[in-house]
């Protein structure tokens, strides 16, 4: 919100000592610092005490850490959002040529674009479970996090991975408060998909009487028109998709048949494979642009097998920086800086 800045810095402050001025916006830094990111950090920093079982390689690099014990952990990631207005009022004048204050930014810049990648279920509700036994929330976690790598090796530095804790719906609308709260630019929940009961099949895995469909494979990516950024929202879907199929990736295209049931949604593009699902809590209730990603199936036991490797992981996670980084050139040219 360009607007809110230049408010701020043609403030003025009249005839005010300079030291009173620095100080109070100091002051002010570390109230909107406080207040804003009180709830955002006991939701996003939590982890996981207990971790989800069974991963068939259990990396748990760099989960974040839980927040009980830590006040300082909240200074090591200094939000973009409260801070823009502080950080341009207390240093405008150096570069402040009046010929270029005009000039709208048509390029991305990373470091400004705040983007909340969110861990499908949680430790305690574990989403679905895959033919081999492995929860879906283990296959979440580790694509989410190295998403969340790729994105800052890219420079998105305001890239947040969150995690919640406790049960199914209870999780979500801490999901929803903690996206709205920072405010992100860009949602993204991160899922692995399974079928319907009707469609699972017995065997036996490890020893273990486990459930399998083979019947369907592929990603796909949700929208809901019920959010308020549904124009964003649809525009980094079809992005994404695009650099899903780019990629060599099929989408799963029985959510458009009858045979779903009531999982059944209507596909918005054909060819890469996007679907509406008006209902989901975290891409209605969000005030952002908000998407999900059904990366794969773990039901499927061949492509359980390619979820489950580093490779694919890359591939995927390729794509998905590959895709916010159009979409925010895209959106940064028409709408300007954040
Ligand atoms: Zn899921």
């Amino acid at each position: 919100m360009p607007s809110v800045r230049k408010t701020f810095d043609q403030s003025g402050f009249g005839g005010w000592p300079r030291r009173t001025i620095v100080a109070a916006m100091v002051a002010l830094l570390l109230l909107s610092v406080e207040a804003s990111h009180a709830g955002w950090l006991s939701d996003v920093f939590k982890g996981t005490s207990k971790q989800a079982k069974q991963s068939p390689s259990p990396k748990r690099t760099a989960v974040p850490k839980p927040a009980a014990s830590s006040k300082p952990a909240r200074v090591a990631k200094p939000a973009a959002a409260p801070n823009r207005r502080t950080a341009k009022a207390v240093a405008p004048r150096a570069a402040a040529k009046p010929s270029v204050s005009k000039t709208v930014a048509t390029t991305c810049e990373p470091s400004k674009f705040r983007i909340v990648l969110d861990v499908g279920h949680t430790a305690q509700s574990e989403g679905a479970i895959s033919a081999r036994n492995v929860s879906e929330f283990v296959y979440n976690l580790r694509l989410t996090q190295r998403i969340e790598e790729k994105l800052k090796a890219e420079g998105f530095t305001e890239t947040k991975l969150l995690l919640t804790e406790g049960k199914a719906r209870a999780s979500l609308v801490k999901r929803v408060a903690a996206a709205n709260n920072l405010p992100a630019n860009l949602f993204l929940s991160i899922h692995h998909d399974s079928v319907p009961k009707k469609f699972l099949e017995d065997w036996e895995f490890g020893g273990r009487k486990s459930r399998f469909s083979d019947r369907f494979s592929g990603y796909s990516v949700f929208v809901s028109s019920n959010n308020p950024e549904y124009k964003a929202s649809l525009s980094i879907a079809e992005l994404l998709a695009k650099e899903m199929k780019a990629q060599g990736l099929k989408y799963a295209e029985q959510y458009s048949q009858p045979i779903m049931g009531r999982y059944q949604h209507p596909l918005l593009n054909k060819e890469t494979g996007v679907y509406s699902y008006d209902k989901l809590i975290v891409l209605k209730k969000t005030r952002m642009a908000a998407v999900l990603l059904e990366a794969g199936s773990i039901i499927n036991r061949d492509e359980e097998l390619q979820m489950d490797s580093a490779e694919r992981r890359d591939i995927i996670s390729s794509g998905v920086v590959a895709a916010i980084k159009e979409y925010c050139d895209r959106r940064w040219g028409i709408l300007g800086p954040l």
